[in-house]
């Protein structure tokens, strides 16, 4: 396949969950199987919201799972400049247009039209020729001008193919009247500059693709492929949740899984390679593909993911496993009294009961009680 550029795009709002590393992990590997590159690509745009800190522990979570990126990060805060001159390019050509419309009289808007069932949509009052225009001296928004004929067409490389009337797409909002860009301004416009070719993202984001799709027409970018992951549920296939198991990444670390055995479980939610359940790290990269990745949604069972964490954990000498208690311990604030022989001694003897490094360090509680 021809230069495959694929990237994780998290929004530095909160922990990396579940869902979002599975998402991360299937853009990673598809990267790998083509000797393409992988971008990651921190949006940060939230001003609210975003931290400092959800960048480490994005970063960190990534880092302990050897998810490793080729390009990146970047940081959409620092490129603020291209969305303004992209914005502006827009305005020039037409295809987008000051807004003055005040939340209020949208509201108010909306309001009349779900009384008399008509479209909830902006209505269009500000662009030129179909309204009566913005009001001079009011602070303006930009609107995208979405075409009102025509469909956006998505050969989506999971769900198959997605047809949008643009008809029903409304001309959103690509700048604030504060002037700030919008979440799909920017990932379009960071998405066209950094050449991606295969956007890999979670389904909840399907609406808003017809909407991008618009805007790499309206600035000449090549499309690129999209491919839209089911989402990850519970066992009872409500949506994953705390009630399930910990959804955060480094609450997995902190349990004393193993970073492989997390990724191997991760690959294994929503794509298959025949029976096969333990994957190395060559083997996964070698096996992935889009085609094998379900249209249903990945069930999260805790029970398996301690099963593969057991054959990791099995697989580790006891040597290998006084040295991963080590840290681990020390991590948990326990000082282990005497050398690795001895800690090896007691890993090799409790091991087979131990699914986590966390079940193994309460049971040594035991020993170290007893010293
Ligand atoms: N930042 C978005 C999110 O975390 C993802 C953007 C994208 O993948 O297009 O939901």
């Amino acid at each position: 396949m021809a230069s495959v550029r694929t990237r994780f795009a998290p929004s530095a709002t909160g922990a990396l969950h579940v869902g979002g590393v599975r998402t991360a992990l299937f853009s990673y590997l598809f990267a790998r199987h083509f000797g393409g590159r992988f971008v990651l690509r921190i949006e940060d745009t939230d001003r609210q919201r975003s931290t400092q800190a959800w960048v480490d522990e994005i970063v960190g979570a990534l880092q302990w799972l050897r998810i490793e990126w080729d390009e990146g990060p970047f940081f959409q805060t620092q490129r603020m400049d291209l969305y303004r001159e992209t914005i502006e390019r827009l305005l020039d050509k037409g295809l987008a247009y000051r807004c003055t419309c005040t939340p209020d009289e949208l509201e108010a808007k909306r309001k009349v039209a779900m009384q008399g069932g008509g479209s909830l949509g902006y209505d269009r009052h500000c662009r030129p020729g179909f309204g009566p225009g913005p009001i001079a001296g009011r602070p303006a928004a930009i609107r995208f001008a979405v075409p009102t004929e025509g469909e956006a067409v998505i050969d989506d490389l999971v769900k198959e193919r997605v047809v949008f009337r643009y008809a029903d797409v409304d001309d959103f909002v690509i700048a604030r009247s504060d002037g700030w860009p919008t979440y799909n301004l920017v990932v379009t416009v960071d998405d066209a500059a950094m050449e991606i070719s295969h956007v890999i993202r979670g389904d909840d984001l399907l609406p808003s693709t017809p909407k991008q799709i618009a805007l790499y027409q309206a600035l000449d970018a090549p499309v690129p492929s999209f491919a839209h992951l089911p989402q990850v549920l519970g066992v009872d296939r409500a949506r994953l949740s705390k009630r399930h198991a910990a959804t955060a990444v480094t609450s997995y670390r902190e349990l004393g899984y193993y970073p492989d055995a997390l990724v191997n479980f991760l690959a294994r939610l929503g794509w298959s390679h025949g029976d096969q359940e333990v994957f190395s790290r060559t083997e996964l990269i070698h096996a992935f593909s889009l085609q094998n990745v379900g249209k249903s949604a990945g069930v999260f069972n805790l029970e398996k993911l301690d099963w593969l964490n057991f054959q990791y954990l099995k697989a580790r000498t006891p040597e290998e496993l006084a040295s991963d208690l080590r840290p681990f311990m020390a991590s948990r604030g326990i000082v282990v009294p005497g050398d690795d022989a001895w800690l090896a001694k007691m890993a090799g003897t409790l091991r087979e009961r131990a699914k986590t490094l966390g079940e193994l360090t309460d049971m040594a509680g035991f020993y170290l009680a007893d010293d």
